[in-house]
């Protein structure tokens, strides 16, 4: 059990790679505290996730709920060694028809909310803890139609590195973990139908050297690791789940003869 004795905060931790995070960081010994905000899937998660963890309604991007959470949390579990600032939302912001508040409610709830959640968390957080904040590929893909989620998600990238650089004193360790398109319920806007969604995972499969669509496990692996003892020496870094899509493009099944 590489997280024994460990209490971890998760953020949008009732779906897609939160949730598949929370299951795996209990497998591993710890106790989680998830949020989100619907009661629904926070009530559902709760039940999969059992005793060891606890599922707390908190908006992101609402400062006072976010630290009401966390109070909770260290209530019942103690104080934190792992936060996976993890809750995020997509929204198409193209040039010439995109809305201020559109735009604004990216950036606050992907920039701010894990700012926020991270000043209201610190306070709580054992010396020697980790934090993972999850960014994205598409802050250095390109994607038409993504600008603010684009910069919110470059924007994480910056605010890990000033982070790790505050925190290192206290030997807390910032990273992040940027997944490439992996299969969660965040596609039902731009995908909403089994149709949709297969013309999109096609697209996926064929822009990514190994040739498919990430699962919520590759990144949840990839996010205990950064959690646990066996990255006790990784700080400031940023880490792709995307199969190659950034890393190594030109290798993509588009491009093969
Ligand atoms: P999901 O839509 O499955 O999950 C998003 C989670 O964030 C939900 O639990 C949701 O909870 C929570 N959330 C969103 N807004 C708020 C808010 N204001 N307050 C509290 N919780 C909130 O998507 P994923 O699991 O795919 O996304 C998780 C993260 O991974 C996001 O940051 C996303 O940008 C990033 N990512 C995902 C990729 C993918 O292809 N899946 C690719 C690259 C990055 P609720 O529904 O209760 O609001």
């Amino acid at each position: 059990m590489r997280l024994a004795g460990k209490t971890a905060l998760v953020t949008g931790g009732n779906s897609g790679i939160g949730l598949a995070t929370a299951k795996l960081f209990v497998a591993e010994g710890a106790k989680v505290a998830i949020t989100g905000r619907n009661a629904e899937t926070l009530a559902a998660a709760q039940k999969e996730l059992g005793p060891q963890a606890i599922a707390l309604a908190a908006d992101a991007t609402d400062v006072a709920a976010t630290e009401a959470a966390i109070k909770k949390a260290v209530e019942k579990f103690g104080k934190l060694d792992i936060v996976f600032a993890n809750a995020g939302i997509p929204g198409s912001t193209p040039l010439g028809s995109t809305t201020l508040a559109a735009f604004e409610q990216v950036i606050r709830t992907n920039i701010t909310g894990v700012f926020f959640t991270v000043q209201a968390a610190l306070p709580h957080l054992n010396d020697g803890a980790s934090i993972i904040l999850n960014g994205s590929v598409i802050s250095v893909l390109g994607n038409p139609g993504y600008a603010a989620y684009a910069a919110s998600k470059a924007g994480v990238r910056g605010m890990a590195r000033v982070m790790a650089s505050e925190l290192s004193p206290r030997g807390i360790r910032v990273n992040v973990v940027s997944p490439g398109a992996a299969r969660t319920p965040i596609w039902k806007g731009a995908a909403p139908t089994a149709d949709a969604f297969s013309a999109l995972e096609k697209r996926i499969a064929l822009s990514t050297p190994l040739g498919r669509m990430g699962e919520a496990d590759h990144i949840a692996k990839t996010v205990l690791f950064l959690a646990s003892d066996d990255a006790a020496h990784i700080q400031g870094a940023e880490i792709f789940v995307d199969g190659g899509a950034t890393g190594s493009p030109a290798g993509a099944p588009v491009y093969r003869g």
